[in-house]
């Protein structure tokens, strides 16, 4: 089903009065929860500005973004955290894990800020998740006593606890050597393919774009393409 959906969207950042800069000029896209996508294209393209539109943590200036098929641009700043926080899951490439906090804890912060202190079946929910990042065994040990692997695995268990309908992920392998990086992109396929979430992930890495089911290439804040990718096994 469709998660979210933008039509003739633009945003221009204010650079000081009166001048506008334009960075993403009428964008197009629709995103299903079944979706496996990555959002490629050169530095400096708009991807980390319609990443933040799509997660509306920033406004489009004009145009319209639909999540779970409601309009949000005329909603208030409370019904927009309100239906993100329902939907959508962020991981980053610097993961922001809180470092007093054990690993549960973390996992647990989106319901904590929500719902306040989680009851029994939150904390469960919350080992579970670890358990299926691989991490059952940490869930009381602190981020910087983990791998950066181990890191983003929790990121990823965090974002998850709201059970969202789509991860948006900015670099999340960006900081990784190339094996862990690997195995915490096949987290997300895991994701993708076991809880209905569907996956957009901005990378640099073409051999990563490459493994997704679909590349969406800006250039310039435009969509240049917008393709499914050719499985490897039929190639
Ligand atoms: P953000 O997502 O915060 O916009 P970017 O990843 O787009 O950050 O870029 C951050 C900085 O790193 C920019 O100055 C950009 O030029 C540089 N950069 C990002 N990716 C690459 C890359 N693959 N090769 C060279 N420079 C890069
Ligand atoms: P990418 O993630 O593809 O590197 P960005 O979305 O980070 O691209 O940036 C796209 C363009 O928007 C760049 O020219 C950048 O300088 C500009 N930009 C990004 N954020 C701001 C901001 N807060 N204020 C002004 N200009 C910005």
């Amino acid at each position: 089903h469709e998660v979210l959906r933008l039509e003739a969207l633009k945003k221009s950042y204010n650079i000081g009065q009166p001048n506008e800069i334009e960075v993403l000029h009428g964008i197009d896209l629709r995103i299903d929860n079944n979706d496996f996508a990555a959002l490629i294209g050169p530095s400096g393209s708009g991807k980390s500005t319609l990443l933040n539109v799509l997660g509306l943590l920033d406004k489009p200036t004009s145009g319209e973004l639909y999540l779970l098929g409601q309009a949000t641009s005329n909603m208030d700043d409370a019904g927009r955290t309100a239906l993100r926080g329902g939907s959508i899951g962020f991981v980053f490439q610097f993961h922001h894990l809180i470092q007093a906090f054990t690993a549960l804890d973390n996992v647990l912060m989106p319901l904590m800020l929500t719902k306040g202190r989680p009851n029994q079946s939150a904390i469960q929910k919350a080992r579970d998740l670890l358990a299926s990042v691989g991490l059952e065994k940490f869930a009381n040990t602190k981020p910087n006593e983990l791998s950066g692997g181990q890191q983003q695995r929790v990121a990823i268990a965090r974002a998850l606890i709201t059970e969202p309908a789509l991860l948006l992920a900015d670099e999340p392998t960006g900081n990784l050597d190339t094996v862990t990086a690997a195995e915490v992109f096949e987290l997300f396929r895991k994701v993708n393919r076991e809880r209905d979430c569907g996956v957009l992930l901005v990378t640099h890495d073409p051999r990563l774009s490459a493994s997704c089911d679909r590349t969406i290439n800006l250039v310039d804040g435009l969509i240049e393409s917008d393709s499914l990718n050719v499985k490897k096994s039929e190639s």
